[in-house]
């Protein structure tokens, strides 16, 4: 029987994610479908994952967190973190993974050695990232528009800072991981903020792909280089697609067929 996957978020028309995971399951013959579906309510997750018959899912901003309240069993680094971006449905049991932050690595593996980071956001993806860093003993300085997100980000040893307190340090890299951007034209923080960063850094990611947003477009403007979040997407994909079928299929075959997507 044909399995079904979807991707949930609010946005969700923007993902390329059906695109990604179609393009393996087409190209490597194995009989799944992948669609997407508008989730305005976090707490309908679990009923609505199940009532849609899936084998698994993805989970998108800004039910990560949601996410990981619907499992009935939480594996691997979510365990760590309490993000889930990836659901499979196990005899009926809603298993949660996260995949995201491993993904990331993969995504600036070409910045080299990397020491230090300014994490701009501390919504589900800067507390995966932050704790995936910390696991490497890389440094981590957090800023969030709002205080009440940060408590999480301080007890595991993140140096933490709203817009009013913020004091800049040298860094490898800053990551926008907010969702400034993504459907607006808005900056991560104000302006004055992000050039303090910008001029302290060597390399600049963001977690949005598809578009070069406001805060890429500065990076661009004084010469850093700059990655969006298309190999983040790509890492955290195949991951997810080893996942999903259960390692029937070969990694580097996902990982061929889910990067040929990106040229369609
Ligand atoms: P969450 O909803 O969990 O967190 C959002 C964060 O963004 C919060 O810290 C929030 O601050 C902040 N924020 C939202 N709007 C603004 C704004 N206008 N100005 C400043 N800060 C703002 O989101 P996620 O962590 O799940 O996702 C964040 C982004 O990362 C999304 O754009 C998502 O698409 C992208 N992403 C990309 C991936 C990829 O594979 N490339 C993977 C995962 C995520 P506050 O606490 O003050 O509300």
């Amino acid at each position: 029987m044909q399995k079904l996957f979807s991707i949930f978020g609010d946005p969700v028309s923007h993902s390329r994610s059906p695109l990604m995971h179609n393009c393996v399951f087409k190209n490597l013959n194995y009989d799944a479908c992948y669609t997407r579906t508008h989730l305005l309510d976090g707490t309908k997750l679990k009923e609505t994952f199940f009532s849609l018959g899936l084998s698994g899912a993805n989970v998108t901003v800004p039910h990560k967190e949601a996410a990981f309240n619907a499992c009935d069993e939480i594996r691997g680094f979510a365990q760590k973190v309490g993000v889930v971006n990836t659901l499979i449905n196990e005899n009926g049991k809603l298993i949660g993974y996260n995949t995201d932050a491993d993904g990331f690595m993969f995504a600036i593996k070409e910045f080299g050695d990397v020491k230090e980071i300014l994490i701009l956001g501390a919504g589900g993806t800067a507390k995966a990232l932050s704790a995936r860093f910390l696991q490497d003993g890389i440094k981590v300085s957090v800023i969030n528009r709002s205080e009440g997100r940060l408590s999480y980000f301080k007890e595991i040893g993140c140096e933490c800072f709203t817009w009013d307190t913020f004091k800049v340090r040298r860094y490898d890299l800053v990551v926008n991981t907010t969702s400034a951007g993504l459907k607006d034209e808005e900056l991560p923080a104000p302006q004055e903020i992000i050039d303090l960063a910008l001029e302290n850094t060597s390399f600049v990611a963001d977690a949005i792909y598809g578009k070069l947003t406001p805060f890429l477009k500065l990076a661009q403007s004084k010469n850093i280089t700059f990655k969006d979040g298309a190999d983040m997407l790509l890492g955290q994909g195949v991951l997810a697609n080893e996942l999903f079928v259960n390692s029937e299929l070969k990694k580097e075959d996902i990982k061929k067929y889910m990067s040929h997507s990106f040229k369609i």
